[in-house]
């Protein structure tokens, strides 16, 4: 169950919603754009409605008596083939624009030195073309993918650099399995936190029906090319705050969030 209220508080509103997930309520509440905006706009909004569903979702699990084995300095799931919306390709682009020397060109290195590994693999042009990959191709090439060992450039001393910024797909993942198990995973040995709601596949699919010409999913390790493809394509026109957030809440909830 999910009802959302959005009040005009000028430049932004605040927009609330309460959730009914499983017999357990959460309350959200956060500001948003009040004019027209695009889906890369609201990323702040989106990484925080994530964070809060992956908190409630840990709460769930330690319910049951599991343990989050995540913790700071083990970054080896930072080595698999993370997927992201193109917007969120274009947010990483501009980060490491952003950075200032000599990080910035140490970054940019390791973006290039994963691409004649990738190349060596087979991996690269199949990761240029998500759309064309089926559903089941996705856990052989992610394996594929893990075998290289390519550390996503973010990660230094086993910790992830753009914690702040990192993509929604990074903020979902927790295990409950022991953490050894990370070095060498496979279906069996693995098991996320369940999360309750999944934001980051909502706005890759939302993103997506919004602008079809974009792919339907970004390989982390291509953030950079991808987002300079994209460079000379505008995202869609922009649209009311309020409609946006309502219509990200019905995504979420499956059915119609209302106008509260
Ligand atoms: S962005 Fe950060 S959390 Fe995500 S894979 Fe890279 S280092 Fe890990």
């Amino acid at each position: 169950m999910m009802t959302t209220h959005v009040e005009d508080t000028g430049e932004l509103l605040n927009a609330t919603a309460e959730l009914t997930i499983a017999g357990r309520k959460i309350s959200l509440e956060m500001p948003v754009p009040a004019g027209p905006t695009r889906l890369s706009n609201l990323l702040p909004f989106l990484r925080y409605l994530t964070d809060r569903f992956v908190d409630f979702s840990v709460e769930n699990a330690q319910a049951e008596g599991l343990a989050v084995s995540c913790k700071k300095g083990c970054g080896a799931c930072c080595r698999q083939l993370v997927p992201i919306s193109a917007i969120e390709a274009r947010r990483l682009r501009e980060v490491v624009d952003q950075m200032s020397e000599p990080r910035k060109s140490t970054i940019l290195a390791r973006f290039e030195e994963a691409r004649p590994r990738l190349q060596a693999a087979g991996l690269l042009e199949k990761l240029r073309e998500p759309n064309r990959i089926g559903d089941d191709e996705v856990d052989p090439i992610g394996l594929a993918y893990f075998q290289q060992g390519i550390a996503c450039p973010f990660l230094e001393d086993e910790s992830c650099s753009i914690y702040e910024e990192r993509p929604l797909a990074c903020r979902e993942y927790l295990v409950v399995s022991p953490a050894e198990n990370c070095a060498r995973p496979t279906v069996d040995s693995i098991k996320p936190v369940p999360i309750v709601v999944r934001v980051a596949k909502t706005l890759r699919a939302l993103n997506v029906e919004k602008n079809p010409s974009t792919p339907r999913w970004v390989a982390l390790i291509l953030a950079l090319e991808q987002a300079e493809a994209d460079a000379g394509l505008d995202e869609v026109p922009p649209q009311p705050g309020p409609a946006l957030v309502r219509e990200i809440f019905s995504r979420l909830s499956g059915r119609d969030a209302g106008n509260g």
